[in-house]
């Protein structure tokens, strides 16, 4: 009875005029699922990140289909054509080169406009790099802040930096590897070399890796080694107990209130640095 079930569902899908949102593999390609599959041989067209990469999916299970580029660069224009085939009744799937498409993807724009033009959307679930290495960390995975790719520019970095510091649910983090001892060293100078951590690397992949336990012991088992592969970072979330009290908005407040009472912004952030112990760059960005 669930079988049949499940059967019939399958065999009606693609249904037209759908956006469906397919997870792949973030490496090993027995990880797609059969469902994933038929969405991908029986939609009227897959839009992809890099169509060399999904053809190889579609190689690797001996199905073709219409292939169009939908990646950053060009997703401005391509959203309203995508939209007016929906419209049409045509069914679309959307993929990115691995994983799920909108994590750190191009997607969230194309679901948000699809969903405001009155459209359905429907995710066929799969693999998510966050999530695979969450999961397999030992650190609590019941709350947790995924930030994706910490920003390039210092002011908005160390604002998350510091953010990450005081937090106490557990982080997520995407990093390259020619950047990870960087970010490392970053969050030994935030977090404290105690911080426990555990950097995954070539998560579902041959050569799969979890290094921790802490900031102190990943520094010290990559600094020798260059590193390859892709990389998720875990960190766990401080005690309650240990947060101190302190965060961002009552260092505002209190930045705030030192101008007020005449000082220079320069001198306000070096006060409250150094009662608070933390950088001073920190606090004269939070103005
Ligand atoms: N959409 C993808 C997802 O659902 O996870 C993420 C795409 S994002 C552009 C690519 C980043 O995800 C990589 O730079 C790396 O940080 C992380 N990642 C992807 N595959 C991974 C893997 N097999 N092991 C560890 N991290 C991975």
């Amino acid at each position: 009875m669930t079988n049949n079930f499940l059967l019939s569902h399958r065999q009606e899908e693609p249904e037209k005029g759908i956006l469906y949102l397919v997870g792949t593999p973030i490496g090993n390609l027995s990880d797609i699922s059969s469902r994933a599959i038929n969405i991908l041989a029986n939609v009227s067209l897959v839009a992809c990140e890099d169509t060399r990469q999904t053809k190889k999916i579609m190689n690797r299970f001996n199905i073709s289909n219409n292939l169009i580029s939908f990646n950053k660069e060009n997703s401005l224009n391509k959203i309203s054509k995508l939209i007016a085939e929906l419209k049409t009744g045509k069914s679309i799937a959307l993929v990115s080169d691995a994983g799920m498409p909108g994590i750190c993807d191009p997607g969230e724009d194309l679901v948000s406009e699809v969903k405001s033009a009155g459209l359905s959307v429907i995710c066929i679930p799969g693999a998510c790099a966050a999530i695979t290495a969450l999961v397999s960390s030992g650190i609590p995975s019941s709350k947790f802040i995924f930030e994706g790719f910490l920003p390039k520019k210092n002011i908005d970095r160390e604002k998350i930096l510091f953010e990450i510091s005081k937090n106490e649910k557990t982080t997520i983090i995407y990093e390259s590897p020619y950047r990870l001892k960087k970010l490392l060293k970053e969050l030994l100078e935030f977090c404290g070399g105690d911080r426990e951590i555990i950097v995954a690397r070539e998560l579902t992949k041959k050569f799969e890796q979890h290094v921790g336990n802490n900031i102190n012991d990943v520094l010290t088992y990559f600094k020798d080694k260059e590193v390859i592969g892709e990389i998720t970072l875990i960190i766990k979330g401080i005690k309650k107990e240990n947060n101190q009290g302190i965060n961002k908005a009552d260092l505002k407040k209190d930045l705030h209130e030192l101008i007020k009472a005449g000082l220079s912004i320069s001198a306000a952030s070096k006060y409250l640095a150094k009662k608070n112990g933390i950088k001073k760059s920190i606090i004269y960005n939070l103005n």
